[in-house]
C-alpha cells in the first residue's frame, strides 16, 4: 500500500554537464525498471535547473540537499524554500548525518527547514539515524525518539503523508558497512512506533520509510524486502546510472 521511495543523493558531486550525461543514460533505462516505484534524484543545487529541465517529461522527481530555513535576507550562500519551488523541486533532504555532524544542524534547525519545506509545497526527506558509539550505548531508541519528535514538532498529519522519513545509521553512511536486513527491519518497525504515537497507526502506516548506508544493488533485494522498508536513501551507488538503475531493479517488486 506504501509506494516505494529510491532516491539518490549526489552530495558534493555532479555539476551541470555530468548531471546531463547521468539523466540521458538514466532515462535510457526507464522503460525497463519497475512502474510502482517513485524515483528522486537529489542533485547539488547548481545542477537542479537542468535536472528539472532534462526530466520534466519524465516521472523522476528533483531534490534538493538542503535548503535555508528563512525565507529571504541576509544569510550569505543560502538558498530558499521558494527559490528551489521556481525551479520545478519536489522534494528536499534535510537532516542528513552530514549536515548535523559537519555543519552542526540541529534538531530544531531541521524542524524549521521541515516546517518552511511544507509552507512551500516541497516534500522533505527527512533523514534519521544514530551513530554507532549510541547504539552499542544501548541509546538507540532514546536518539532516534528525540530526533523524531523534535524534527517533527508542529508539523500536522497532512503535511506528515508528505513526509519521506530516511532512516539512515550513521555507520553505514559511506563505510560499505550495511545494516543486516533484520536490524533494519527492527529499527524500522521502532521508527513507525514512535509516528503511530504522533500520528496514529492509520497516518504511520502511510508514511514512508526509506533506508539508507551503504544500499548496492546486490543488498537491496534483501533491504527492501522488509515489511517496513519502503525505499532506499543511496549516496555512492547511484552516482552511475546502471548501478542506481539495479538497485531499484532489484530492490522493488512490482
Ligand atoms: C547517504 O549519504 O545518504 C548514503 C546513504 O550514502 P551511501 O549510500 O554512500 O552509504
Amino acid at each position: 500500500m506504501r509506494k516505494p521511495i529510491v532516491a539518490a543523493n549526489w552530495k558534493l558531486n555532479k555539476g551541470p554537464s555530468e548531471t546531463e550525461d547521468f539523466i540521458k543514460n538514466f532515462i535510457t533505462k526507464l522503460p525497463d525498471l519497475p512502474k510502482g516505484c517513485e524515483i528522486v534524484l537529489a542533485a547539488p543545487y547548481v545542477s537542479l535547473v537542468k535536472a528539472s529541465e532534462l526530466l520534466a517529461q519524465s516521472t523522476v522527481r528533483v531534490s534538493a540537499q538542503n535548503m535555508s530555513e528563512h525565507e529571504n535576507g541576509a544569510y550569505t550562500g543560502e538558498i530558499s524554500a521558494l527559490m528551489l519551488k521556481e525551479i520545478f523541486v519536489n522534494y528536499v533532504i534535510l537532516g542528513h548525518s552530514e549536515r548535523r555532524a559537519i555543519y552542526g544542524e540541529s534538531d530544531e534547525t531541521i524542524n524549521a527547514k521541515i516546517l518552511k519545506a511544507h509552507g512551500t509545497e516541497l516534500k522533505p526527506i527527512f533523514c534519521i539515524g544514530e551513530t554507532l558509539e549510541e547504539r552499542e550505548g544501548g541509546n538507540l531508541e532514546k536518539v532516534l525518539s528525540q530526533q523524531i519528535t523534535l524534527g517533527l514538532k508542529d508539523v500536522t498529519e497532512k503535511e506528515m503523508l508528505e513526509t519521506v522519513i530516511a532512516y539512515e545509521p550513521v555507520w553505514a553512511i559511506g563505510t560499505g558497512v550495511v545494516a543486516t536486513p533484520t536490524q533494519a527491519q527492527d529499527t524500522h518497525e521502532f521508527v513507525r512506533s514512535v509516528l503511530t504515537d504522533l500520528y496514529g497507526i492509520a497516518v504511520a502506516e502511510k508514511i514512508r520509510i526509506q533506508y539508507g548506508g551503504s544500499v548496492k544493488p546486490e543488498n537491496a533485494a534483501e533491504l527492501l524486502g522488509q515489511k517496513d522498508i519502503d525505499g532506499a536513501l543511496v549516496g555512492g551507488a547511484s552516482l552511475e546510472p546502471a548501478s542506481f538503475a539495479d538497485i531499484i531493479r532489484n530492490g522493488v517488486v512490482e
